[in-house]
């Protein structure tokens, strides 16, 4: 055992449908502008190619809980969001072999505190502080196994925001796990978070945001 100057803080973990088991998270990869109506919501040429970001793994917030509003932001939004994980390490893979590497599926609401973001944009800074933010990455729980095609539902208060299918994706999940792991390695345990359709808007402190997917287990949240 190696000493420590203080204790290691635990492993991020979140649930899996179905088993008692729960699923170690590693790091939190996400894409960005990967539905064509949500790329030209936002002034973007939907044709680039996908890029990314990412979050601590320790901004995962499980499914059903409260957060604060977060400090430093007057635009707080959700983006509602299919979440792959990853079970098996890979670099430079394939797209025809991308698949192997997903362990199972999740919903998931990628929060954005948009003002920072579209002031990073215009200053030519970096994205960090708009979407890597403390209990910014809420995840419901993780499915194993393929999943087929579903609409993707996000809805505030029981109203509905964002809605789409999966399937209208500009880069599938085989596609992005390609691009992703030329640019780094994958491992067990790694999350993306795969895009969001159009229709992205704001939170108010007391709404409760519920991004749902066929399938899959809600991912909910509410803004204290
Ligand atoms: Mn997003």
């Amino acid at each position: 055992m190696v000493a420590l100057v203080f204790p290691a803080l635990p492993t991020v973990t979140l649930p899996v449908t179905g088993r008692a088991e729960r699923f170690p998270v590693r790091r939190i990869f996400c894409v960005g502008r990967n539905y064509a109506d949500h790329a030209a919501e936002m002034g973007n040429d939907p044709s680039e190619a996908p890029f990314f970001f990412t979050k601590p793994a320790d901004a995962v917030v499980e499914s059903g809980s409260r957060i604060p509003y977060p400090p430093a932001t007057q635009n707080l939004h959700h983006e509602g969001e299919l979440v792959v994980a990853i079970g098996k390490a890979g670099a430079m893979v394939p797209e025809e072999e991308a698949e192997k590497l997903i362990w199972g599926h999740a919903a998931g609401n990628d929060l954005t505190r948009r003002d920072l973001q579209a002031e990073a944009k215009e200053r030519r800074r970096p994205w960090d502080m708009a979407k890597g933010f403390d209990k910014s990455a809420v995840v419901g729980a993780i499915k194993p196994g393929p999943l087929q095609d579903g609409r993707l539902r996000c809805s505030v208060n029981g109203s509905v925001r964002q809605e789409a299918s999966v399937s209208e994706m500009i880069w599938s999940p085989a596609a992005i796990i390609a691009a992703l792991s030329k640019m780094v390695s994958l491992s067990p345990g790694d999350l993306i978070f795969t895009g969001t359709p159009a229709g992205v808007g704001p939170l108010n402190r007391g709404d409760t945001c519920k991004v749902e997917i066929e399938g899959l287990q809600s991912a909910s949240v509410t803004i204290a």
